[in-house]
């Protein structure tokens, strides 16, 4: 079913309440200086196009995790000046309250003008917004005629900012999230074959629905991270002291046998960087064979190698979670090497949000790939074949 987007609504003159994804990280020193904007930039063109047709744009947010009372280390205020920088100019009100909407706020929404921004302060100082309470819902529709949902990152969230407000108002997807869904769900449901999925990180357990999912639409999948090594120990290979997780190696064994029947390749490492000890010092040894003392916390140069020949001829790539202990550049080639040669691929490339996301951003590819997914639990729920709540709500065209 599509979905109404911002371009199905008529804006003009209209008060417009905005579900923005603005939980942006901050320094650990100064608590009110932003480490990175991204989340903010991506909701840019959405901002900037209720602007420019004239409409009334009240912008919502939550901010960390202030468990349901103000605290001034979650206000939003410094995202308030951040977004007026952004938009050159464009003044942004930010509306602070302990309880998000009073009588104050309602009477500053009300004297907006046409094509004036304002900022409420975080959703989540009031209990209500992570239960979907519905008084709570009200009070935010209260404030407009419309509304638009374009925070992907708390899309599979069905909180009161977004659920409970599509259930009040005229509701559309913005361009952001319109975007990820496109994208990503185009991809999943018509890829461009070769389709190859890249999955990573630290546990099979998170990643079961994903491969499960996976197992039914892709051509191959190489399997790398943490999560390899339950494959291979169900296998029969030795894994040393690397990530187990036991209870998972018969599921590990139904996933290979799934993918043999739906002729889909599966791959796994086939060499390894390995350690005695974990840590930023750490040196990795290449092997083929993991000794029974040592750790492996990234792929080896062969299996990078073999890596790289499968996403060569692919016409569409997924990738989700990295291949090592990225963190720790010792172990980061295998991450790194994946990141590129997404960048260097023709197909449609599409990274999933979270960790990988932040390796290819590190590494300055994220311009070389078609699609970096602003939302973590989001994206692998997508990745999953399940249906978002913040979306589903959404009105039908
Ligand atoms: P996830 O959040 O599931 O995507 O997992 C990401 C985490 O997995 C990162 O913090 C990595 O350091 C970790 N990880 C990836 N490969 C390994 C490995 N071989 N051993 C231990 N941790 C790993």
């Amino acid at each position: 079913m599509m979905k109404k987007t911002l371009k199905d609504l008529n804006v003009e003159g209209k008060k417009v309440l905005v579900r923005v994804d603005f939980n942006v990280p901050f320094s650990k020193e100064n608590k009110k200086e932003i480490t990175d904007d991204s989340r903010i930039v991506a909701a840019l063109p959405t901002i900037k196009y209720l602007v420019e047709n004239n409409a009334k744009v009240i912008l919502m947010s939550h901010l960390g995790r202030p468990k349901g009372e103000a605290n001034p280390d979650f206000s939003l205020e410094p995202v308030a000046e951040r977004l007026a920088e952004l938009l050159n100019g464009v003044e942004v009100k930010f509306l602070d309250s302990d309880v998000v909407v009073d009588d104050h706020v309602k009477e500053e929404v009300a004297k907006l003008e046409e094509g004036q921004v304002a900022l409420l302060q975080n959703t989540r100082y009031r209990k209500e917004e992570t239960k979907n309470g519905e008084e709570f819902a009200k009070e935010l529709a209260s404030l407009a005629d419309l509304y638009v949902n374009d925070a992907f990152g708390t899309s599979h969230r069905a909180h009161a900012s977004n659920v409970g407000v599509s259930a009040i108002l005229p509701s559309a997807l913005g361009f952001l999230v319109q975007k990820e869904v496109e994208i990503m769900g185009g991809a999943l449901e018509n890829p461009e074959r070769p389709f190859v999925a890249i999955l990573g990180g630290a546990k099979v357990s998170d990643k079961i629905g994903v491969i499960e999912n996976l197992i039914e639409k892709v051509d191959r999948i190489l399997i790398g991270g943490g999560m390899a090594y339950t494959f291979l120990k169900a296998q029969g290979h030795e894994i040393g002291k690397s990530l187990l997780e036991e209870d998972k190696m018969d599921l590990a064994l139904d996933l290979v046998k799934k993918a043999e029947e739906n002729n889909v390749e599966l791959l796994l490492p086939i060499d390894f960087v390995v350690s005695p000890d974990f840590g930023e010092n750490a040196k990795g040894t290449v092997v083929e064979e993991i000794p029974a003392d040592q750790e492996s916390l990234d792929i080896g140069p062969k299996t990078i190698d073999l890596f790289v020949s499968k996403i060569k001829d692919a016409k569409t790539v997924v990738w989700n979670g990295p291949m090592g202990v990225f963190e720790f550049p010792e172990f980061a080639k295998g991450t790194n090497a994946i990141a590129k040669a997404l960048k260097e691929s023709d197909a449609t490339t599409i990274v999933g949000g979270g960790d990988s996301a932040l390796a290819v951003e590190k590494a300055g590819y994220k311009d070389d790939i078609t699609h970096v997914s602003t939302g973590g639990g989001a994206s692998l729920e997508l990745l999953e074949g399940k249906e978002l709540p913040g979306i589903a709500a959404v009105e039908d065209k």
